[in-house]
């Protein structure tokens, strides 16, 4: 059964409360066919990242938080609704706990065992956790991503710089508008001629060549005259890249995006896009090993473009992990991108935050930048971050935005949000929320928490910290899941949504929840021994135990 969904707009409440009315807009925007991937099988983005684990959980999820009162907490286990308890004015409305298995059975056949038996449901990051707002939502992390690889090699710019990937889906066509936004010029390969198409109406890709000639003809040429250009070329990244390595091109940047991290949604070379879904139905375990040999293959030509000098690395979808798997032996040469580029900023609990205007209204978004950039008048970057989004971003579902603040500032604008509500400046309330991709919320060691400086890359008790603090501290839905962008047994991570309002209570939750959810990222990297996060924690008075004077 295909179903349209859509958040409700306006001031008009449907539930008993915004705080719950909140819950259930976020749940219907993650599927409205503007932001999701493939809401008709309730897919978000991520390949199989999920906002409800089928249609009548979602009916049950939405029958729930329409009923729901202000002192009680609704339990969502893997996209299903399993219970409703009394709680208090303080507790999260929701909990959400998705696709966690314990350790030995955390594997993709087990999950999917599982899955297939209607058990279970795979919540990527924000698709389960109901905070996903389109490929915007990414689009920060990746401009941030790639300002900070112009900052370490290319003097402070892309420009006259070629940057080849691959895959432009839910996550990765934010690819091609990061890198002309920074100046550069980018060539994405991209199997599926309907995603690419897509990312040309959404204005985050700029043209699509017709073959492999004219796609290096356009994107040389835009190099050489240093103007920023985006590219698509359908193709299959593991046949075109070697076929670009050997014909010599020489891109200085090369990353991919592609759904590696579940090699059921990696095409291997050889078969076509229209028979992909039939065979990994029917041969998952076939298909599997023909996908890590196509990515090994795809791993190879990038270590090509390494050994000639360009900068290399993993975006965080287990590229190199599956390429290792599929037999390519130097497939961990190059880095991931957090230790490579994020790692510092996350020592300053900074990282993604977003909000969502309840009301629909794209004016509550524009009021909101100028309050940002108000609030920070001193931080050029985010200035200019919030002018070109404020331009070249098209919304998709509830108008969002997304800027990384850090530890000390993220409550400044809750709060800020929370008076505009109150005030009447902006139309109705707004969500504030996170990617899981945070700086004390996830335990990832192929890419957030990759090559810690004690070796800690695989200690989980942090991202569950992070949840059980959040919830103590007036979150209004939490969420603690497995898996995410990297897939099954590689990542636990953590989530968490507040509603401004515009009452007392919502301020004050505000405060607690949006200082000390950056702060477990602050006292994380503390504990790991960097330096940067001892000064932060010393400057901006983060209490802990061990490292006070
Ligand atoms: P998606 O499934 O929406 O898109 C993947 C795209 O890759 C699809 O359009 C698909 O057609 C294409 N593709 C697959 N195999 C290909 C091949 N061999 N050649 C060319 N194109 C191919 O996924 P997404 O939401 O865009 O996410 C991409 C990856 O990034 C995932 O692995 C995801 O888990 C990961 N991810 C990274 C971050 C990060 O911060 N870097 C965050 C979230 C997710």
């Amino acid at each position: 059964m295909s179903r349209i969904v859509r958040a409700a707009r306006g001031a008009q409440l449907t539930a008993k409360s915004w705080q719950t009315e909140a819950a259930m807009r976020m749940l219907h925007n993650n599927l409205d066919p503007e932001v999701a991937e493939r809401p008709e099988d309730l897919v978000v983005y991520g390949g199989t990242g999920k906002a409800a684990r089928n249609w009548a959980s979602f009916d049950a999820i939405t029958q729930s938080l329409t009923m729901l009162e202000s002192d009680e907490t609704l339990l969502v286990q893997s996209g299903k609704p399993v219970g409703v308890f009394r709680t208090h004015e303080w507790a999260p409305r929701v909990l959400i706990a998705n696709s966690n298995l314990v350790g030995d059975w955390a594997n993709w056949p087990e999950f999917r065992r599982l899955d297939a038996l209607g058990l279970t449901m795979y919540g990527q990051m924000t698709a389960g956790s109901w905070i996903y707002i389109g490929t915007q939502g990414i689009l920060q992390g990746t401009y941030e991503t790639f300002a900070a690889v112009a900052d370490k090699r290319f003097g402070g710019t892309l420009a006259g710089t070629l940057t080849l990937t691959a895959g432009l889906g839910g996550m990765g066509g934010a690819q091609p508008l990061a890198v002309t936004m920074n100046d550069g010029v980018a060539l994405v390969i991209e199997c599926d001629p309907a995603r690419a198409q897509r990312r040309v109406q959404e204005r985050y890709l700029d043209e699509i060549a017709t073959d492999l000639d004219d796609a290096v003809l356009r994107v040389t040429s835009a190099r050489r005259q240093r103007k920023a250009l985006s590219v698509g070329l359908i193709g299959n990244a593991a046949e075109v890249l070697p076929q670009l390595l050997a014909r010599g091109l020489d891109p200085e940047i090369v990353t991919d995006q592609t759904s590696a991290h579940d090699p059921l949604a990696y095409l291997p070379r050889g078969i076509a896009v229209e028979d992909w879904t039939d065979y990994a139905t029917k041969k998952p375990d076939e298909f599997t090993e023909r996908a890590r040999e196509s990515m090994a293959e795809h791993v190879d030509a990038m270590l090509g473009f390494l050994d000639k000098g360009a900068e290399v690395f993993d975006y965080g979808n287990s590229l190199r992990g599956e390429a290792a798997l599929g037999g390519c032996a130097r497939a961990f040469d190059f880095p991931g991108f957090v230790p490579a580029y994020i790692r510092p900023l996350f020592c300053e609990g900074k990282g993604p935050f977003r909000w969502a205007a309840l009301s629909g209204d794209p004016k509550d978004i524009a009021a909101t930048d100028r309050a940002i950039v108000d609030l920070f008048p001193e931080n050029e970057s985010l200035r200019r971050w919030i002018r070109m989004a404020s331009e070249r971003v098209a919304f998709q579902g509830l108008p969002a935005r997304i800027c990384w603040l850090g530890y000390g500032e993220r409550h400044l604008a809750g709060l800020r949000f929370n008076e505009m509500v109150a005030s009447g400046e902006l139309s109705a309330p707004v969500v504030i929320g996170r990617d899981h991709l945070d700086s004390g919320s996830v335990a990832s060691p192929y890419r957030e928490t990759e090559s810690m400086a004690d070796g800690s890359d695989a200690i989980a008790d942090w991202p569950l910290l992070n949840a059980l603090l959040n919830t103590a501290s007036g979150a209004t839905w939490v969420s603690i899941h497995h898996g995410g962008g990297v897939g099954m047994g590689r990542s636990i991570h953590a989530g968490q949504v507040c509603v401004a309002d515009g009452t007392e209570l919502a301020a004050q939750k505000i405060e607690r929840v949006l200082t000390n959810d950056p702060g477990t990222g602050v006292i994380r990297h503390v504990d790991a021994g960097y330096e940067r996060a001892t000064t932060v924690a010393a400057e901006r008075g983060v209490r802990i135990p061990m490292h006070e004077a």
